[in-house]
């Protein structure tokens, strides 16, 4: 994907809508790239894609492709959605709760970022169109979201969460232990009546040394988690999504059965 994500940048007829450093780094790749496509155009190529790998691999359907516009601009997420977007991923709870009602109301918002328990209420009252929080990695977050759900207007349907999983065991990373994500599972679904486990979701550590052709080991781990929380749930591992890859490493992932990618430089540009 290197080559969209370099040539996203340079589309000419979208500059009057990007932030000042973007214009600046799409004037640098301008002079680079002869054939300069948009964000509309990166979000078609990646979409085409996906869909061609889908029907390599003989799946069913093809995985769901979230833009993550974190730190973009309002007119860049709309360039997204008037090329068909409506999976949006966000990091940043006020950014996400800014963003929001400025934005067609169509829109599937995932949470994607560290989110703290005393966000959880301004996050699900204040975006309406959220449709998962994938960082679920503590009881704790988990209670907070149902708490919200329940004191809202969507009290009657339940909101869509992902288990986050540390797979890499680095520090800096969120997400509960591998091995906790089956005790984690049972809990929220024993304790959480207004949320539904929609799947599990990992970051893993970058691997650009990698070769073609060998398996992510993180998300190798990812499926494994997903097998033991099927299992703690009483469901079949196929009806709980995987989250994981994202610019770098999406094709791979998708291989390895990633049902959804998080997509966020390759459609946007560089972030600052
Ligand atoms: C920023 C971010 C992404 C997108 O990363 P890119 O490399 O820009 O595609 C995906 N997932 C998470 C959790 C992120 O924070």
């Amino acid at each position: 994907m290197a080559g969209v994500a370099l040539t996203s940048l340079a589309g000419s007829g979208a500059a009057a809508c990007v932030s000042g450093s973007d214009r600046v780094l799409r004037r640098a790749f301008t002079t680079m790239s002869s054939a300069p496509i948009g964000v509309g155009d990166a979000i078609g190529a990646t979409r085409a894609r996906i869909e061609q790998l889908a029907g390599e691999l003989g799946l069913a359907r093809a995985p769901r492709l979230v833009a993550v516009s974190k730190t973009k601009p309002l007119p860049l997420l709309l360039e997204a959605y008037e090329a068909g977007q409506r999976d949006f991923g966000e990091n940043y709870a006020q950014e996400l709760i800014d963003k929001a009602p400025q934005l067609p109301a169509d829109i599937r918002w995932r949470f994607i970022g560290a989110l703290q328990s005393n966000k959880a209420r301004p996050l699900v009252h204040g975006v309406p169109g959220l449709t998962c929080v994938e960082t679920v990695d503590r009881l704790k977050v988990a209670n907070a979201l149902d708490a919200a759900v329940a004191s809202s207007a969507r009290c009657a349907s339940t909101l869509g969460i992902m288990l986050q999983v540390n797979t890499s065991g680095e520090q800096s990373k969120s997400g509960c232990e591998p091995t906790d994500a089956r005790a984690l599972a049972a809990e929220i679904a024993a304790r959480c009546a207004h949320l539904t486990i929609a799947g599990l979701m990992t970051i893993g550590a970058p691997r650009p040394a990698l070769e073609p052709g060998t398996d992510d080991p993180d998300f190798a781990c990812l499926t494994r988690c997903r097998a033991d929380v099927a299992d703690a749930l009483g469901v079949p591992a196929e009806s709980l999504e995987l989250s994981m890859g994202m610019s770098g490493d999406w094709e791979r992932a998708i291989r390895q059965g990633s049902t959804s990618v998080r997509v966020g430089s390759a459609i946007f540009g560089a972030r600052a």
